[in-house]
């Protein structure tokens, strides 16, 4: 009997298809249709489908989704003078589909962003604003309780799909002037709206000895279920670690459903700092690049890859890379039966990733700190069912040891 064949739109064939949503790990098609995951078989007939990738040898991932990322690019000043990256250059030019820019824009300026830089991306734009009401445009972003304009966050998240909930950072000279009012008042936004609060934690200044303390304050009294505390592998004063130990508030927030995203950023991550967390067993949700455009082009950044290769020489291994980066932000954003999976209906987002073994040294900001013998390689990006070349990624093999082999 001659198998039944479907018309398609792509079928991505004979890759290694990997998606933790659905426990699947093996060499699989997958086929689209009309912009959703059709199928996910072994030989898949394609006869009558319009386009074929070939995969063999590659990794089939859902669309790899980076939570916290600075891709408003444009917003404020020429793209080339930005310090912004634009949603495409974090997004499916390097092999993710899904951006979260967080809290690059406020209340009084995410309309920039809604309409404007997000209008133009092929990657999924989602935003969190910025608790400061003009976002990075205005650096340092809180300065006086002025510059909190709750009823304007509260109308910016209700008027856009695309607004999902609030940032704040824990960060000097905001948190010196209004100390734990800080978060609350981006907790109370979050809380009327109904949505997701991020807030950074780690004092970059390093200049405010009670930032311990609010942290702790913060993690156990602010924070609830569903919350997400970003840089949870900074060395910064305020992170997670306080004389070299983990924090009980960090465990404790977690046993309340918090959740602890990596935020990788240009000084948001230190290889001893996170061996220290890691070696306590407290293992982050997601991985995310805090990607700007010094970190992006200059470096440590790069791309959302090249921070998993660097999150794989702490011991996470490749397949909970890939959860860190699809099923479990999907989980966070609510977003779970669209996003981060290969199940059948669901958005056909797609990663399609190279795993190149060889020697490598991973950087942070202070310089070479990670060796691992494999990194991950982009390779195409399916969005909503449409194949997009990269034109990045994922390290520069000029900079650092190519790999040997
Ligand atoms: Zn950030």
């Amino acid at each position: 009997m001659q198998n039944q064949s479907n018309s398609y739109d792509l079928v991505i064939s004979g890759g290694r298809v990997l998606d933790p949503a659905n426990d699947i790990d093996g060499r699989l098609d997958v086929a689209v249709s009309k912009g959703k995951i059709a199928a996910v078989e072994a030989n898949i007939n394609t006869i009558n489908t319009e386009r074929v990738i070939e995969a063999e040898g590659l990794i089939v991932t859902p669309g790899l989704i980076d939570l916290h990322t600075h891709a408003s690019a444009g917003i404020r000043k020429p793209f080339n003078e930005e310090f912004l990256v634009t949603p495409d250059t974090a997004g499916v030019s390097a092999g993710v589909t899904t951006i979260v820019d967080a809290g690059s824009t406020g209340a009084l300026n995410v309309g920039g962003l809604v309409n404007y830089v997000e209008p133009e991306a092929k990657t999924r734009v989602l935003a969190l604003i910025n608790i400061g009401s003009m976002g990075v445009a205005n650096l340092p972003e809180v300065k006086s309780i002025d510059d909190i304009n709750h009823d304007a966050a509260v109308d910016a998240i209700q008027s856009s799909a695309i607004v999902i909930g609030v940032k704040a950072r824990m960060v000097t000279p905001g948190i010196t002037a209004l100390g734990i009012n800080l978060p609350k008042a981006a907790k109370a936004i979050a809380t009327e709206t109904g949505t997701l609060m991020m807030v950074h934690v780690g004092d970059i200044a390093g200049q405010d000895a009670s930032a311990p303390e609010i942290t702790s304050t913060l993690l156990t009294e602010i924070m609830t279920e569903g919350d997400v505390v970003t840089h949870t592998l900074s060395g910064e004063i305020g992170a997670l670690l306080a004389e070299g130990t983990l924090i009980p508030e960090a465990i404790q927030a977690r046993n309340n459903g918090v959740y602890f995203d990596i935020g990788i950023g240009g000084g948001n991550f230190a290889f001893d700092s996170a061996r220290k967390i890691i070696d306590a067993g407290f293992i982050p949700d997601t991985i995310s690049s805090d990607i700007t455009a010094a970190s992006r082009f200059a470096g440590p950044v790069f791309s959302l890859t090249e921070c998993m290769g660097k999150v794989m020489t702490l011991g996470i291994t490749f397949e909970q890379a890939i959860e860190m980066t699809t099923s479990k932000p999907a989980q966070i954003l609510g977003m779970a039966s669209d996003l981060g999976s290969l199940s059948i209906g669901s958005n056909a987002d797609i990663s399609i990733l190279e795993l190149v073994n060889g020697n490598f040294i991973f950087h942070a900001r202070s310089g070479p700190g990670g060796k691992g013998t494999q990194a991950i390689r982009p390779v195409m990006s399916v969005k909503d069912g449409l194949p997009m070349p990269l034109d990045y990624g994922p390290r520069p093999w000029g900079w650092l040891p190519s790999p040997s082999k």
